[in-house]
C-alpha cells in the first residue's frame, strides 16, 4: 500500500528550524476550499466563502497551520496522484497570494475506504505525523465532518464546526482564549 502523501512543503520543513508557534489543524474539502468531488482540478479551485477571516485571524495570532485531507479517489484515475500533488501545491500557493499566509503543510490519505489504512479520517497516523515533526502545542482541529471531529476528539483536542466558525467573530474568539 502506498503511503499517504506528503507535500514538498513538508519535506522542507523537516530542514527547516523548529517553529515554535501553536498548531491548528483544518480539513481540506468543504472546510477551506469548495468541493466538487475529490476532482483535484485547480481551474476549480475556490475558497469556502468567509475563509478570509480565519487566515486573518490565524495571521494576526501568529499560529501553524496544517491541512489534513482524505483523498481516498487519488488512485482512481493514473494521474490522480499528480494532480493531487499539483492542487496541494497551489491550495498553499493561493494562500500566500491571496492572504499572505503560509500553510506549513498539507497531509493526504490517497487510499479507498475500503483499505482500512491507518491514515484515513477519523485514523490518527496523520495527526500524529504533524506531532512527530512539531512538538508544540495543538489548538484544535477545524473541519465539517464527523470524521474529523472524531480524530480531533481521539487525538485529544478539539474539534471545531468550520460552519460555525464562519460566522461573526466566532475563529477570532476561539483562538485568542486559546493563547
Ligand atoms: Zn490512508
Amino acid at each position: 500500500m502506498a503511503n499517504f502523501l506528503l507535500t514538498p512543503d513538508v519535506m522542507k520543513y523537516k530542514f527547516r528550524v523548529e517553529d515554535s508557534r501553536p498548531v491548528v489543524l483544518f480539513d481540506r474539502d468543504n472546510t477551506l476550499i469548495h468541493d466538487e468531488g475529490n476532482s483535484n482540478n485547480v481551474e476549480k479551485f475556490e475558497w469556502l466563502r468567509g475563509v478570509e477571516k480565519i487566515f486573518s485571524s490565524s495571521k494576526i495570532n501568529d499560529i501553524q497551520i496544517w491541512v489534513i485531507t482524505n483523498q481516498s479517489k487519488t488512485l482512481e484515475k493514473d494521474d490522480g496522484l499528480i494532480k493531487l500533488r499539483s492542487f496541494n501545491r497551489f491550495l498553499c500557493l493561493r494562500a500566500e497570494a491571496d492572504f499572505g499566509v503560509h500553510i506549513s503543510g498539507v497531509i493526504s490519505c490517497i487510499h479507498p475506504q475500503s483499505a482500512g489504512c491507518k491514515c484515513r479520517k477519523p485514523g490518527l497516523l496523520m495527526l500524529e505525523t504533524v506531532k512527530k515533526m512539531c512538538s508544540r502545542q495543538f489548538l484544535g482541529f477545524v473541519g465539517d465532518k464527523e470524521s474529523d471531529f472524531l480524530a480531533a476528539k481521539d487525538f485529544g483536542i478539539p474539534g471545531l464546526d468550520i460552519i460555525k466558525l464562519l460566522y461573526g467573530s466566532a475563529f477570532e474568539d476561539w483562538l485568542t482564549g486559546c493563547l
